[in-house]
């Protein structure tokens, strides 16, 4: 049996009962029982799962976490927090965040001007938005509008130009402005692979010296009652909680300076984003829990405060992967063992076989639980010299194929042989015995991160799990890409089930795919947005919401600016009224495959 490290990475978020992957929430329904319901309605391909009670949860344990620490260090400073909306801006995600937010005042953090009409659109009016990243005039002007709604918001900003451009549209418009805050930039680094977003060679924030002299220019031109917030933001997925100290005390001490020069209503500092969420399947590498995260922030902050007899500041976070990952499961139909191509029904020998390949039926037949291991060895050795038999003209292709076939026949009766016993021995073969599985989906749309930088993802097959899994696996997508590949990693293993798809169907599992994955994945091969679906619990039930199929392709082609009337036009002039038809329904399905489900759904 193989849990696939559902304790490490799940939160108790899932679970695994009578075999099956549950949601550990409410009636704890399968992932399978809701699979087949959204593919009964004929949504087929690969699925996004959004959980927004995983999203609730998250938000809920942040606030009282570091509500928790303020009150035991009686701290004088509240908590405040924003999502940060480069991290999943999708619509069905943001909705249920902010209405559940709502009671925390939970606000939006935008780094564009899209994102800033998104949180000027639909945040709550009480709650805080945070405005990050490189701006022009127009989006700072767009914060004085913001402001001029109502909204609590405030703009960062990360060089001297902005800061004028503040005053310019300020004096321009005579509007009211918005708050503002400046990104420091620390001389402590960042942690981890984005430690680009820290340090002194950061790409972002003011240096000491441009504090120095923003401060001037603010007080130049009276406009120092305006600066509310210290911000820094270290990087993504800190795996230890040093880095951020050394930060905190940093811009702590940058606070309480900037306090005692005279800006009185400076009142905040922004910590950024960065908590970490565990991926690893095989082993923790997050090393703090949240709650020693904000004792540390509470502590660290109420230090510095009374060392330069500053008032303690208001805190806050930006925090997304932290609030977003866990809320989002990708689901992928397994399309096909490549193994099951090398079906005993296809063997074809010949009177007269050439004598390795007898040997290799030899084996096959005669193979015992005793002598699995060594037959099997024998036979990928077997197999290699008559691949080189091949390649040297000796064989020809119905020997190849017969080799092929009974090679794969001796490993996977080998592997049946051994799975109880000798699972030990049969890992040392994993390199040469892996079965390939076929998904249906692309890696380049659904996990980016995994291609870009590595980024590992939890994964599980959602059914079979009462069952050992005994293949070694490798997992390929539907991508004409040799990249869209999730090789097997001997330190990593993965193990999946020997199933026969023709009798049943196996779906594979990726988990804490909510941050960062559903907006930068890219639609290579013109794979676009899986179909996806929000996941909720009314009343002991499930209910599936905002079901929004994966886009069609006629509408594709428009996205990347073809004339689809021309493309219509073209098409069908070329064809008859039947087989326009049949392409008109085409033009309005997915890219993603379909498969013969249906006899056993
Ligand atoms: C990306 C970003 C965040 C979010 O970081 P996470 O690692 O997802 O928590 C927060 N603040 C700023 C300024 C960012 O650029």
């Amino acid at each position: 049996m193989n849990n696939y490290g559902i304790n490490i990475w799940s939160d108790d978020n899932f679970v695994i009962e009578d075999g099956l992957a549950k949601i550990n929430h409410d009636c704890k329904p399968s992932l399978i029982s809701i699979v087949k319901d959204i593919r009964k309605q004929d949504f087929k391909g690969p699925l996004l799962l959004r959980f927004p009670h995983i999203t609730e949860k998250q938000i809920n344990t942040l606030y009282n976490t570091f509500n928790a620490s303020i009150k035991e260090y009686d701290y004088k400073g509240n908590f405040n927090a924003v999502f940060p909306l480069k991290v999943n801006q999708l619509p069905n995600f943001i909705h249920p965040l902010i209405n559940e937010g709502k009671k925390f005042n939970y606000g939006l953090e935008a780094g564009s001007k899209a994102e800033l009409v998104i949180a000027m659109t639909y945040n709550n009016i009480n709650s805080p938005i945070t405005v990050n990243g490189f701006k022009d005039k127009e989006m700072i002007h767009l914060g004085f509008i913001a402001k001029s709604m109502g909204h609590d918001i405030t703009l960062i900003i990360e060089g001297l130009n902005e800061l004028e451009m503040i005053i310019e549209v300020l004096n321009e418009t005579k509007m009211e402005a918005p708050s503002i805050g400046l990104r420091v930039r620390l001389h402590s680094g960042g942690s981890g692979l984005w430690a680009k977003s820290g340090g002194i060679n950061s790409k972002f924030g003011l240096t000491s010296t441009e504090i120095l002299e923003a401060y001037e220019l603010m007080e130049d031109n009276n406009i120092v009652k305006y600066l509310t917030m210290i911000h820094f933001h270290i990087g993504s997925a800190m795996n230890s909680i040093k880095p951020l100290k050394k930060a905190l005390r940093e811009a702590g001490h940058i606070y309480a300076e900037l306090k005692n020069l005279g800006a009185t209503n400076l009142n905040a500092i922004n910590i950024g984003g960065g908590l970490a969420v565990e991926y690893n399947a095989y082993e923790r590498t997050r090393f703090y829990s949240l709650s020693e995260f904000s004792n540390d922030v509470i502590f660290t902050l109420k230090d510095i405060a009374k060392q330069k007899g500053v008032d303690e500041p208001n805190i806050f976070t930006e925090s997304g992967r932290f609030i977003s990952a866990a809320s989002t499961v990708l689901i992928t139909p397994v399309l096909e063992l490549f193994s099951s191509e090398y079906d005993l029904d296809h063997l074809n020998l010949k009177e007269k076989n050439p004598p390795l390949i007898q040997e290799l039926h030899d084996l096959l037949r005669d193979m015992s639980k005793r002598t699995a291991y060594e037959y099997m060895h024998d036979s990928i050795d077997h197999m290699e010299s008559l691949l080189t038999l091949f390649d040297l003209g000796y064989i020809d292709l119905q020997d190849r194929s017969n080799a092929e076939i009974l090679t794969h026949q001796v490993i996977k009766k080998a592997i049946s042989l051994l799975e109880i016993d000798h699972y030990e021995e049969l890992k040392k073969l994993d390199e040469n015995i892996q079965e390939k599985y076929l998904l249906n989906f692309s890696l380049f749309q659904s996990l980016p991160d995994y291609w870009g930088i590595d980024q590992e993802f939890p994964i599980m097959p959602i059914t079979h799990l009462d069952k050992k899994p005994t293949r070694s696996a490798s997992l390929w997508d539907i991508t004409c890409d040799s990249d869209g590949e999730l090789p097997f990693d001997i330190k990593k293993p993965l193990y999946l089930h020997d199933v026969n798809l023709n009798k049943e169907d196996y779906f594979i599992g990726f988990f804490n795919v909510g941050a960062y994955q559903d907006t930068l994945g890219m639609k290579h091969n013109l794979f676009s947005h899986p179909t996806e679906v929000n996941v909720v619990f009314k009343d002991g039930e499930v209910v599936l919401e905002k079901i929004l199929e994966s886009q069609k392709i006629i509408d594709i082609l428009e996205d990347i600016d073809y004339d689809t009337n021309e493309i219509r036009a073209i098409l069908r002039k070329s064809l008859n009224d039947h087989n326009y038809n049949d392409m008109e329904k085409y033009l309005n399905e997915n890219s993603y495959l379909k498969t013969i489900w249906s006899y056993h759904e």
